[in-house]
């Protein structure tokens, strides 16, 4: 296979006026049959008093109400197994990924052969922008099995030539021995793993020129694209590292940052990305930070329209330096909505505490941020734990220093307690950064 700078050059330097008129076509089709066969649409599309005509463009979608998860699972358990947003018979169906969230019933997701086939070729696109090639070892530590990202990547590693490790979000200890031998050269897993291993890789005393490791893509959580996590990650492995998004519903890996690190870009010739204000449900103008809302353009099984992922996000349609059309999220994915912290009247994200605890060289990776309850007064207590790299660190200073760069962040100060290294717990998955403790 010789390709060039693309993977798919003709649809990724798409001229943006040809991509929309592709979005458009492509919607017609998906709205057409998901109200001809699914009743979950039809019944939604009929209440907003819509036909499938009405919707004609992108633009038109605003009309139409969004889709929320927990509509989602309502409609699951009222009609089992899989709802009616089901849109191809049962024996197209090839595989089942349920979305992984820690409360509720999962809702399930369905990939027919098609989709499976266009997951891979859309995930192979992403792992080629930040710099896959044929040959290329890549160890991958997303989770397999029910999660997404683990056979999405597998599939698309093998498509580009790749020879794959399929050892999962799991044994650290593992990890670094392949890390060594055969001498990985591209690590997938989330951005909290890659540190855990890198603080492993220290302890154990591998030397980084022992690596073959070049890249990296971080994803599952936010994170990546943190100037202070980035650069952790980087040094910590010797690579270069990049941002990778996506979620069950909508699709595993389908939006990475390319080389030039200038945010997510997202494969718009199958998805339409909408970025909205929670309070008007209106679109935001470019720049302005809003709610992603995201509609399958190509999606057989599940096609989901107009999908309220609740992570918060911004969308710049401005070509990047890479040369792709795309439009691209800078900066990430900024929080999820479920995360947001209300604490004395000001709200913020753990990936702000996380911008801040990171870009001290005194501390370890690892962070908590703890809500209690004081008895006393009835009043809410957030505290931010964290870990000194050194026992003999001026405990006191750096909790003043914190707690005012904290408060510089977050606009309100959170008590501060810093904790030996060590004491927080690690994870090979998704890192759990709020602890709730209130009754
Ligand atoms: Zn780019």
């Amino acid at each position: 296979m010789s390709r060039g700078k693309f993977y798919h050059p003709e649809v990724e330097k798409i001229r943006r006026k040809d991509l929309k008129d592709l979005q458009n076509e492509r919607l017609r089709w998906q709205i057409r049959r998901c109200f001809a066969k699914a009743e979950f649409y039809r019944e939604k599309f009929k209440k907003a008093g819509l036909k499938a005509n009405h919707i004609k463009t992108v633009d038109d979608l605003i009309h139409l109400p969004v889709v929320t998860k927990q509509e989602l699972r309502d409609e699951q358990i009222k009609h089992p197994p899989f709802g009616r947003y089901t849109v191809v018979p049962a024996t197209e169906w090839r595989e089942l990924h349920p979305s992984t969230g820690t409360t509720g019933v999962p809702v399930n997701t369905i990939w027919s052969e098609k989709d499976e086939e266009m997951i891979t070729e859309i995930t192979a696109r992403t792992m080629w922008s930040f710099g896959v090639r044929p040959g290329d070892v890549i160890q991958n530590g997303f989770s397999y099995g029910l999660w997404v990202a683990g056979m999405s990547t597998h599939y698309a590693a093998k498509r580009l030539g790749c020879f794959v490790i399929p050892i999962g979000a799991s044994m650290t200890g593992r990890q670094i021995d392949y890390l060594l031998n055969p001498g990985s050269t591209v690590l997938l897993c989330t951005p909290s793993f890659a540190l855990h291993i890198a603080e492993n890789l220290k302890e154990r005393g591998v030397a980084l020129q022992q690596l073959k490791l070049r890249l990296g893509c971080f994803g599952g959580e936010g994170g990546t694209e943190t100037v202070a996590t980035r650069r952790k990650i980087e040094e910590g492995l010797g690579i270069s590292a990049y941002d990778y998004y996506g979620l069950a519903e909508i699709g595993p890996t389908f939006a990475s940052e390319c080389t030039a690190k200038a945010g997510l870009h997202w494969a718009e010739d199958h998805y339409v990305i909408e970025v909205i204000n929670p309070e008007t449900m209106e679109r935001c103008a470019e720049g302005e930070m809003g709610v992603l809302v995201i509609t399958h353009l190509t999606r057989e099984a599940t096609p989901m329209i107009r999908y309220w992922t609740n992570d918060y996000a911004r969308y710049d349609s401005s070509r990047c330096s890479c040369g792709r059309t795309h439009g691209r999220s800078v900066g990430g994915i900024l929080g999820r909505a479920d995360d947001m912290i209300i604490y004395r009247g000001a709200k913020f994200y753990p990936v702000q505490v996380e911008k801040v605890v990171r870009s001290y060289r005194e501390m370890g990776d690892e962070f908590v941020i703890e809500l209690t309850r004081d008895e006393k007064s009835l009043t809410d207590v957030c505290t931010v734990v964290c870990e000194c790299l050194n026992a003999d660190e001026d405990r006191d200073g750096l909790t003043r220093r914190l707690k005012k760069d904290l408060r510089e962040e977050l606009l309100v100060t959170p008590e501060v307690r810093i904790e030996n290294f060590g004491l927080l717990e690690r994870t090979t998955f998704k890192a759990k950064r709020i602890v709730d403790k209130r009754k």
